[in-house]
């Protein structure tokens, strides 16, 4: 019902509408809508009322709740209708939504928190989430494929960010397999898990943070020599969470759907295009060994792992880190 009487008012662009019309459209009583708009202004809408004209929609808070993030949201499934979960604040958006994927929750559910209290990367590397300033979501999936096709979707989602970035004049750095980079400072980082049997995948959870509004000054001491923001990136200026968010969340549809009806083709060419890492000479510690070598990073093979020549002849690395030494030439 808000949602609706939010959108009502926002098309309205700025001018009034009658609580009559609104009233009429939801089919309840002028007295319901008037407390529907209470309670919006309590989450921080500016609404200005009058008693002849109705309501007119003055500012909307910078926040990404579903009311503001699903206006306008143009994706099939992903993020619509009940499968948008908020909260103001969780240990992590991909533990929340490992509980909800257990208990059912439905393909394209995204899981969004104003700050995390527990943000998390690989290896349990903490991911700082101050509120107001970051986007922090997990989507949960549930793809007909094999586990060994997970890691594949944190290249979609690095892709579909870096896309995104592009409709806002931003050009993205990939890093394998799972950083989004500005000036070597990390700006996204990305975190998948699934649970599956030895063939099949029940679901997968796709956490991405982006760092959007953080200035420099305001991350951790620790964090200002590796972290950056999109605002950073644009010149200082600050972007909309919600129209960014929304943006997203549409890039990673249109690729996921492509995956799944066609291939990862799209996919990986969209990550190459944005890549850091191939053609450079790498670091890398192999996560399943926790082997460290070097070599230079030659491409991603189907499955989105990285090929890498050395020395001793070509090997190729499912997960680990990379750290880039050089370039080949
Ligand atoms: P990495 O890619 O750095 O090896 P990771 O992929 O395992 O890390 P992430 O969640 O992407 O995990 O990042 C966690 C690491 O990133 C932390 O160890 C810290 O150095 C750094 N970091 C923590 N919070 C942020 C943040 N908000 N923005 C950028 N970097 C961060």
């Amino acid at each position: 019902m808000k949602k609706t009487i939010f959108e009502m008012l926002k098309n309205a662009d700025g001018c009034f509408v009658s609580g009559e019309n609104i009233a009429d459209k939801l089919k309840v009583s002028r007295t319901a809508i008037w407390k529907h708009i209470q309670q919006l202004r309590k989450r921080g809408y500016d609404i200005e009322s009058s008693e002849r004209r109705g309501y007119k929609l003055k500012d909307v808070p910078d926040l990404i709740t579903p009311d503001i993030v699903q206006s306008g949201l143009e994706t099939k499934f992903i993020g619509q209708d009940s499968r948008m979960v908020y909260e103001d604040s969780t240990d992590s958006t991909n533990e929340l939504a490992k509980r909800l994927a257990y208990h059912g929750a439905e393909n394209g559910t995204v899981v969004i928190a104003e700050k995390q209290t527990g943000g998390k990367g690989r290896l349990e590397r903490k991911f700082f989430s101050p509120p107001g300033t970051g986007i922090y979501f997990s989507l949960i999936l549930r793809p007909n494929c094999n586990p060994k096709d997970a890691a594949k979707f944190t290249l979609l989602a690095a892709a579909a960010v870096a896309e995104s970035m592009k409709k806002f004049n931003l050009r993205a750095e990939i890093k394998w397999p799972n950083d989004i980079l500005y000036d070597g400072r990390k700006i996204v980082g990305i975190l998948t898990e699934m649970s599956a049997s030895i063939e099949q995948v029940n679901y997968i959870v796709v956490g991405v943070g982006i760092n959007v509004n953080e200035r420099r000054e305001n991350f951790p001491a620790d964090l200002q020599k590796v972290a950056a923001s999109l605002a950073e990136m644009n010149g200082g200026k600050n972007l909309n969470r919600a129209d960014f968010f929304r943006t997203v969340l549409e890039e990673f549809e249109r690729l996921y759907i492509f995956a799944e009806t066609e291939n990862f083709d799209e996919v990986f060419k969209i990550w190459r295009a944005y890549n850091i890492t191939l053609g450079k000479q790498i670091k890398i510690i192999a996560a399943d060994s926790g082997e460290t070598f070097t070599g230079i990073a030659v491409d991603i093979n189907e499955n989105g792992a990285l090929v890498v020549d050395t020395e001793d002849g070509r090997r190729v690395v499912y997960a680990g880190d990379v750290s880039i030494r050089e370039t080949r030439d």
